[in-house]
């Protein structure tokens, strides 16, 4: 008899990472499985685990047992409890947050579980006591089960499919219901029950028998409907629900995002010849069940959607699932319009713009196997699909599959990890692929598909740079070159669309002083303060600090201190000076932080409510508007001097994809890219849409610096609040990091952080370059185990971070 079972409990900390064995009581046995979560004694406490596996009894005889099951089915299935031993070994974050990474955020929070009958479930089928007291309640709740007892009967309704399993979110995410009733007898019964009733109760009698003949073989009808067509009230009502003539009962709806839109169905396109030699592999790889990598390069608007919607529609037929990610900031709803178009209900979204109720619910259609298709941003790569016929990663180069914070996974390894499992292949698509991805394309680890012409069969737009040192020489001290100008003037006249990006990162207005160059800083990160129109202060982006801004600089007293930088608010006053008739839509964190105003505000311009588009990052991906033929690149430039070994790499993409907003239909499209570094490679090429020229430049400086793909790298970052303390843990740590390791791997540092203090807390950092080196996990586990207990009483982090994206 297996009734031990082994549980990761939720106290994430070296000391508790790993699983505890627990009584699976009496009752329970056989119905507490791996996958499910459950309440667990834990030192005076009671907490939350998560079950891995069930095991005899072994030769502990003490075992504490298990309080409470949380859920009656499993909540991960065993390929994902695998993945998490997986990823926590990948990542090395603790058991407890891999497991939990892969649940929606409505089941981490506080609840309340109830218990309700399935669509179909007819009273009398179900085992005494429960007809009773589904009869007096639509909604039984677990606490009550569990009071009367009946927890384990009702559990195996739940597993006959009777029963439903109901979460109720505190205050977070409720369930959205409507109101049904339908009738307690059946139709043989009707005449006796008539009958039976007083004569004046006519009303009544007239509502069974309504109820009785439009409930078609019992099933639920709307309470609304009811009323309505049998001209009664929901007092009426009431009194044959007392009766105990009527069952009332509340039935889930779920919440649909996007409900209010139509979806016009779409079929498929008949495929060119490109197209057509793209997906032969895929479609090959699908119909023999195996796994492999496809890199589907193709620039911007030659057709990969296409290619991603019928291999779907393949995977479909064989009966398999699929997962899309798409980076959040693509995610638009013209995007998720494409998959459902094509395949209608079979489709979640999941996108961080959902509520926390909303991503529940589209999460539990997955698992209920209500849907076939979820598009979603990284964390869809966790979907509880159990028959996955394909994973696809649209824009496979952007940094936002990378999650930043504990478990720190790349949802690429993610993505194939779990096709191997699955036996099924994996698409990246890109106009410009990671060097990573290419290079290992180039080597044939992944299969390299090319689309090289773009559906219109259109030019990829000119694009020219402008020298800004230039325009400065000239006399030209505006934001906008002379061809800019010039350019968007003749848009204007010409009814044509312009879209402006500003590059944010980097840019973000500071406060600094003309006299003596003194910037206002944040007085915990050693960073400058972001300066803020609308509430005429200063902001720090890491700590939320913030205050007013100073009338004299505090340093000389001068009255010239006034902000900096271009900021889209600042971009659009000149605008407005310059070309006064122009109509402008700001698109920026400011205007866009209320839900669906991103959508709204791109709907107008799509519209043609507008002449230019003016915007951060959030503009430069999927906006696809025949009307815009002009886009202006205010400052390439910003990027390139970060502290990151990527910086050309982001610049390159970043420069491709705003071009790629031009021209995409029958109007030629033009570009406008000013710098102050035209001369750079990655301006240069990225100017010429030469991606193959930029790969090979690039990855001789990637060489010469030791960095990936000729190498990998692990960051370990160590904070402290006190300087001394984290110089002097950092060399030591370093230092027994260096005795571990192997000669030829590279270590870096300890070194103060690009960012050198957050939070007042002072940041040092140790970058291990290496390329193979099979004491890395040992030794940073070491590090975790021993640096980390040994220092965190006295207020020590560490973070590691194996394949870092952040450098900063
Ligand atoms: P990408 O995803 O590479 O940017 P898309 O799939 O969006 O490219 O294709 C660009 C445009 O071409 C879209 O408007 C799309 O509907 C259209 N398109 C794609 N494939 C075909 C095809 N085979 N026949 C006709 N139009 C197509
Ligand atoms: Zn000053
Ligand atoms: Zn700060």
């Amino acid at each position: 008899m297996k009734n031990v079972a082994s549980v990761i409990v939720d106290v994430p900390a070296m000391q508790t990472d790993r699983a505890y064995d627990y009584l699976v009581p009496e009752e329970w046995l056989g119905s507490i499985l791996p996958g499910m979560r459950v309440v667990v004694p834990f030192g005076p406490r009671k907490i939350q685990g998560f079950v891995m596996e069930l095991k005899e009894k072994g030769e502990v005889s003490k075992l504490k047992a298990i309080s409470e099951p949380m859920d009656l089915v499993p909540v991960l299935n065993e390929e994902l409890l695998s993945l998490g031993n997986w990823l926590t070994d990948k990542t090395l974050c603790f058991k407890i947050s891999a497991f939990q990474a892969m649940l929606p955020a409505a089941m981490k929070a506080k609840y309340e579980k109830f218990f309700r009958l399935e669509e179909m479930t007819r009273l009398d089928e179900l085992p005494d006591p429960l007809p009773d007291l589904f009869r007096k309640n639509s909604e039984i709740s677990w606490k009550a089960a569990q009071e009367a007892g009946i927890l384990p009967l009702i559990q195996k309704q739940v597993k006959q499919g009777k029963v439903d399993v109901i979460y109720k979110v505190k205050a977070r995410a409720k369930k959205k219901t409507v109101r049904k009733i339908l009738p307690a007898f059946n139709r043989d019964q009707l005449e006796g029950i008539l009958e039976s009733l007083p004569p004046q109760a006519s009303k009544q009698k007239e509502v069974l028998r309504y109820v009785s003949d439009a409930s078609n073989e019992g099933a639920p009808l709307l309470v609304k409907q009811v009323i309505e067509n049998a001209g009664t009230t929901a007092s009426t009502i009431k009194t044959l629900v007392n009766k105990g003539l009527l069952v009332e009962k509340e039935e889930e709806v779920y919440r649909d995002p996007f409900e209010d839109r139509l979806f016009e169905q779409t079929s498929p396109l008949p495929l060119t010849e490109q197209q057509s030699q793209a997906i032969k592999p895929i479609v090959d790889v699908i119909d023999q069940n195996l796994h492999r990598t496809f890199l589907l390069y193709g620039v911007t608007g030659s057709g990969k959607t296409e290619i991603y919607l019928q291999s779907i529609q393949r995977v479909l037929e064989e009966g398999k699932e699929a997962i899309v990610l798409v980076p959040e900031i693509s995610l638009t709803p013209q995007m998720v319009h494409r998959f459902k178009g094509r395949f209608g209900d079979d489709v979640a979204v999941l996108h961080s713009g959902l509520s926390v109720g909303e991503k529940y619910d589209e999460w539990r259609k997955i698992q209920r196997k209500e849907v076939k298709v979820v598009v979603g941003a990284r964390s869809a790569i966790f979907a509880p699909f159990e028959n996955i016929g394909i994973i696809i990663i649209d824009e496979e180069h952007e940094t936002s599959y990378k999650q930043e914070e504990n478990p720190r996974y790349h949802a690429r390894d993610v993505a194939v990890q779990r096709a191997e499992t699955h036996k099924c292949p994996v698409i990246l698509g890109s106009a410009t692929p990671s060097l990573e991805t290419f290079a290992r394309a180039s080597k044939g680890v992944y299969q390299l598909l090319t689309l090289s012409k773009r559906m219109n069969d259109g030019d990829l737009p000119h694009v020219s740079v402008v020298d800004m040192r230039e325009e400065l020489r000239n006399g030209n001290r505006s934001m906008f070159s002379q061809e800019l100008f010039d350019k968007l003037q003749t848009r204007l006249e010409k009814g044509e669309q312009t879209v402006l990006f500003l590059n944010r990162r980097g840019h973000s207005s500071f406060i600094m002083c003309r006299d003596c160059g003194f910037v206002v800083q944040c007085p915990n990160c050693d960073i400058s303060l972001t300066y803020h129109r609308f509430s005429n202060g200063m902001k720090c982006h890491y700590c939320g600090y913030e205050e007013a801004v100073p009338n004299t600089c505090p340093e000389c007293t001068s009255e010239h201190i006034r902000y900096f930088g271009t900021g889209t608010q600042k971009v659009e006053e000149e605008l407005t000076k310059l070309l006064p008739g122009a109509r402008i839509i700001r698109m920026d964190v400011d205007t866009t932080s209320r839900k669906g105003s991103h959508e709204k505000l791109l709907t107008a311009f799509g519209e043609g409510k507008a002449d230019i588009l003016l915007g951060t990052q959030m503009i430069a991906k999927g906006l696809d508007f025949p009307n815009i033929t002009l886009v202006g690149v205010l400052s390439a430039d910003t990027m390139l001097h970060l502290p990151d070994f990527r910086a050309a790499e982001k610049t390159f993409q970043l420069l491709t994809q705003v071009s790629g907003r031009a021209g995409r239909h029958t109007l030629p499209g033009e570009v406008v890219v000013q710098t102050y570094t035209p001369e750079h490679y990655s301006i240069e090429l990225a100017a010429e849409h030469d991606y193959d020229r930029f790969y090979l430049q690039e990855m001789a400086m990637r060489k010469m610096g030791a960095y990936p793909p000729f190498y990998y790298i692990t960051m370990i970052t160590m904070s402290h609040e006190d300087l001394m303390k984290v110089v002097a843990i950092a060399e030591k740590l370093s230092a027994f990091v260096r005795s571990r390791l192997s000669e030829s791997t590279i270590i870096l540092g300890p070194a103060a952080s690009p960012i050198p203090r957050i939070k007042n807390r002072y940041r040092y950092q140790c970058l291990i370059k290496y390329k193979r080196e099979p004491n890395l996990t040992p030794t940073l586990k070491t590090v975790l185990d021993q640096f980390q207990q040994q220092y965190a009483s006295g207020g020590l982090t560490i973070s590691i971070d194996v394949n870092p994206y952040m450098m900063m």
